[in-house]
């Protein structure tokens, strides 16, 4: 058994960094002096919220403001380019062009966001799909999941009727989406929603950022933006990061620990992270683009670890709709570390996952 093997590699708890517990923390900077010459490297930390989730920061720097300019290079990201609910962000403008059979041009940026996009929906086969808008619209699961938890449930959630469902379906698929270097083309009715590969962008975003601005003044830093998680640099006692993996079952503290030395990205999926129920069911905001309803393949996580957030967040969701046999393939293919948690309590893992995770 896996679990087995994976428990005589535990690591000690001590120092272990539960990036989950920081979530209640108001924003805060403690400051810890650790070397003397020059600028001294202070640890920061901060907790708030961007992009409709909860951010934790720990930076190791000589400079002050960088967990701020995080938090606004956030900000910036979800308003400006990646949130359909923000009407001047270039996704709503693509939405808004769909149907005009004109092209739209695109930032550099969406550009490359979206030629990345597309080659993970067609390798998972559609299982990842940028075009999931109608259907994640008409679910609301956001919206229904945000309810405190004694008025969600079937007298408020609404479940889409089969025939809305299908009529939704017809306005999803990647490949009606045309890109060229003229910019993007969406047949009418057709919806972008980025939300699966946002917080991996963002990660991504904040890597550019600390390298272009701060070059050597940032050592080192442990950054979660939601599901996705940023690992830079090096500690300055050259100890590795710990990055919990949550239970998704929520009986214990977490699943286990990876342990990271340098720049990774790490996104989680799972069904535990929005949803409501109705009818004794939980319905998440993972879909199954084939059914148009939550996705139901045998998994209630994966985490998945590779060095470019886009590509880890949009692979951990692809890799929760596929499964554990075709999603490890998936991973594989794209030289990612993968770490599924069955429904029924069993890991399934990669082997490069294997040198870095420890269950518990
Ligand atoms: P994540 O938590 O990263 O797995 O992303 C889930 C979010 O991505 C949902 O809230 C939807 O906005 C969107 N989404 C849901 N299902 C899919 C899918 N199969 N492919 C792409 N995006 C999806
Ligand atoms: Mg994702």
């Amino acid at each position: 058994m896996q679990k087995g093997k994976d428990q005589k590699r535990k690591a000690g708890k001590a120092g272990h960094v539960c990036l989950c517990r920081l979530a209640g923390m108001l924003l805060c900077a403690g400051i810890l002096t650790i070397s003397g010459c020059k600028a001294p490297v202070q640890r920061f930390t901060a907790a708030g919220t961007a992009m409709g989730t909860v951010v934790s920061q720990t930076v190791y720097t000589s400079e002050e403001g960088v967990t701020e300019q995080v938090m606004q290079l956030l900000t910036k990201l979800e308003q400006d380019t990646l949130s359909w609910r923000e009407e001047a962000s270039e996704v709503a403008a693509i939405n808004g062009a769909a149907g005009s059979g004109t092209w739209l041009p695109l930032s550099e940026k969406m550009q490359a966001y979206l030629e990345v996009l597309l080659s993970v929906s067609e390798e998972s086969g559609g299982a990842f799909d940028v075009t999931m808008g109608a259907i994640t619209r008409l679910w609301q699961i956001d919206t229904w999941a945000a309810l405190p938890a004694e008025e969600a449930g079937q007298e408020k959630a609404v479940l889409p009727k089969q025939a809305e469902i299908q009529e939704a379906l017809e306005k999803t698929g990647y490949e009606g989406v045309r890109l060229s270097p003229e910019g993007i083309q969406l047949p009418e009715g057709m919806r972008l929603d980025l939300g699966a590969a946002g917080k991996g962008i963002a990660c991504d975003e904040i890597l550019a950022m600390l390298e272009q601005n701060y070059g050597t003044a940032v050592s080192g830093a442990v950054i979660s933006v939601g599901g996705s998680i940023l690992t830079y640099g090096e500690k300055p006692d050259q100890t590795p990061f710990l990055v919990a993996v949550a239970d998704p079952f929520g009986t214990k503290e977490r699943a286990g620990v990876l342990t990271l030395q340098g720049q990774w990205c790490v996104s989680t999926s799972g069904d535990y992270e929005r949803y409501f129920e109705a009818d004794g069911k939980r319905y998440h905001h993972i879909m199954d683009p084939a059914t148009g309803y939550p996705a139901d393949s045998g998994v209630r996580s994966v985490t998945v670890v590779c060095k470019s957030g886009i590509l880890s967040d949009a692979l951990s969701t692809a890799c929760f709709v596929l499964g554990t046999e075709k999603g490890l393939g998936l991973a594989e293919a794209y030289g990612a570390e993968a770490l599924f948690i069955r429904t029924d309590g069993s890991f399934a893992m990669t082997e490069g996952m294997k040198t870095l995770f420890c269950a518990e």
